[in-house]
């Protein structure tokens, strides 16, 4: 399989190079050249396998020309043997036809593990071949940070950087990132932002040289492998209510378009998706994109749902180039416009396009507070407050009542115990995987935010290049 930019001028890349380069050279973002397909036989002959087995099925056709099926075979078995349920991603019924997938059962208790433990495998195994090594630098508002961290921990060929803001990620989510003891991973807390993090991590990767000595790599969404990972649980979750037979929806909580684009790779290889929703909180650019054409970035407001609050979705590129019939030269036009002016219409190619499979919805703080009280009315469910905004999209939700509905639960509810207590009265307990996480030790530099502090920091301690 061979990937291209989404702006047109980088060249075609196989899977393995694209993994490791993340953005494309033309700052383009990879999609595969066309999508697989998958007739109604492929999809019934999926009934009854384990996750990892639908995982080899559904993925194979992506890393032809990188691994075979053996080798992708021992890579999910290590990435999805280090979740807690057998299913890795299960379903639980909430009413008649509300179906919650539980995608918090990995390590660090929200969905981006699904797709970061099996990055951290495919990264060992590449940079392996080619006798490399990365640096992994990365800003987090908290769950990539923690997701990152535990893909990577010991592994040889990685060091990781990880930049948060200094008290503005919950408990949890801090200790998750900095009691890992492991000789490759170096958590930063920045006096500042989560936008300062991020833009020291920017200007990090935009010194030519620092880059190339350290060979910097992002570990955000918009790496494709990520997204190709998050296929999987569609098909899976469809299969197991009534597909190919039957068209399932799905409502995704989403925040730089990574999952829910997942989704629609899902529709695109030829799963029956009745709909897409895309759920918003009140930072609502993807809302008013897909409902009135218009993505023009507004200020970020802090929310509940901090892996929400994001002003500018950066896999909507994706569905653009996509939807918009895949020119490249235009795109990278409009993107530039955007860049320039921080807004942008979409076309009414884009807009045909993006119609006929998503639908949006934002979802305000009462709305969501709503939806985790129903949760627990009507089936006994304490809920985090990500899937929460799915569910509350969900239930607004205008599809044939004989369609499932599923909303994607991003998080697990301890991830976010204040707002979940705030909204319920109900405190939810810690997992017993994470048990001891407020006994063991920290260990973290807190650096001012500033290029000279946190380039010196790394260049001190990361592995160059040879
Ligand atoms: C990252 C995240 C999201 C948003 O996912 P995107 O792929 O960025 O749209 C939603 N919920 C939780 C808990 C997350 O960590």
């Amino acid at each position: 399989m061979q990937y291209v930019s989404t702006r047109g001028s980088a060249p075609a890349l196989g899977f393995e190079d694209v993994t490791l380069a993340g953005l494309a050279s033309d700052g383009g973002l990879y999609v595969p050249e066309s999508w697989p397909s998958f007739s109604p036989d492929d999809i019934r002959a999926l009934a009854g396998l384990s996750y990892v087995e639908t995982a080899v099925r559904v993925m194979a056709p992506f890393v032809t020309g990188s691994l075979g099926e053996e080798e992708l075979r021992e890579l999910c078995e290590a990435a999805y043997g280090r979740f807690s349920h057998d299913a890795v991603t299960p379903l639980v019924q909430l009413d008649h036809r509300h179906w919650l997938l539980e995608l918090f059962h990995g390590p660090t208790l929200a969905f981006k593990d699904v797709a970061l433990q099996l990055l951290g495998e495919l990264f060992e195994r590449f940079l392996s071949r080619r006798e490399d090594h990365l640096t992994i630098v990365g800003a987090t508002s908290g769950d990539t940070g923690s997701a990152a961290i535990d893909a990577v921990a010991g592994r040889a060929k990685v060091d990781i950087f990880m930049l948060h803001p200094e008290g503005r990620v919950s408990d949890v989510q801090r200790r998750q990132m900095t009691t890992v003891r492991a000789p490759n991973v170096y958590n930063i807390a920045i006096d500042g932002s989560f936008d300062d993090a991020q833009a020291l991590v920017k200007a990090m990767f935009n010194d030519a040289d620092f880059s190339r000595r350290f060979n910097l790599s992002a570990v955000n969404s918009i790496n494709w492998a990520r997204l190709m990972a998050q296929v999987v649980y569609y098909f899976y979750a469809a299969v197991r209510l009534g597909a190919p037979e039957r068209p399932v929806a799905f409502s995704v909580p989403t925040g730089n378009f990574g999952d829910v684009f997942a989704g629609y790779v899902a529709a695109q290889m030829g799963l029956p998706v009745a709909r897409l929703m895309v759920a918003t909180n009140v930072n609502d650019i993807l809302h008013r994109a897909l409902s009135e054409g218009d993505y023009s970035q507004g200020q970020v407001v802090p929310t509940a749902t901090p892996s929400m609050d994001i002003q500018v979705s950066s896999n909507f590129e994706r569905l653009l180039f996509d939807a918009g019939g895949r020119d490249g030269k235009a795109l990278a036009q409009q993107m530039h416009g955007f860049e320039a002016s921080k807004a942008m219409r979409l076309t009414n190619a884009q807009r045909d396009g993006a119609s006929k499979l998503f639908a949006s919805t934002r979802v305000d703080a009462d709305g969501m507070t709503m939806a985790m009280r129903w949760a627990y009315d009507a089936a006994g469910q304490i809920i985090d407050p990500h899937s929460a905004i799915g569910l509350a999209a969900a239930r607004a939700m205008d599809v044939d009542p004989s369609v499932p509905v599923v909303t994607l639960a991003t998080a697990h509810a301890a991830k976010f115990r204040d707002a979940v207590e705030r909204a319920t009265g109900t405190r939810p307990p810690l997992p017993p995987r994470v048990g001891d996480l407020f006994a063991r030790e920290e260990s973290y530099a807190k650096l001012p935010g500033t290029f000279e502090a946190v380039t010196a920091y790394v260049a001190e301690r990361a592995t160059p290049r040879a």
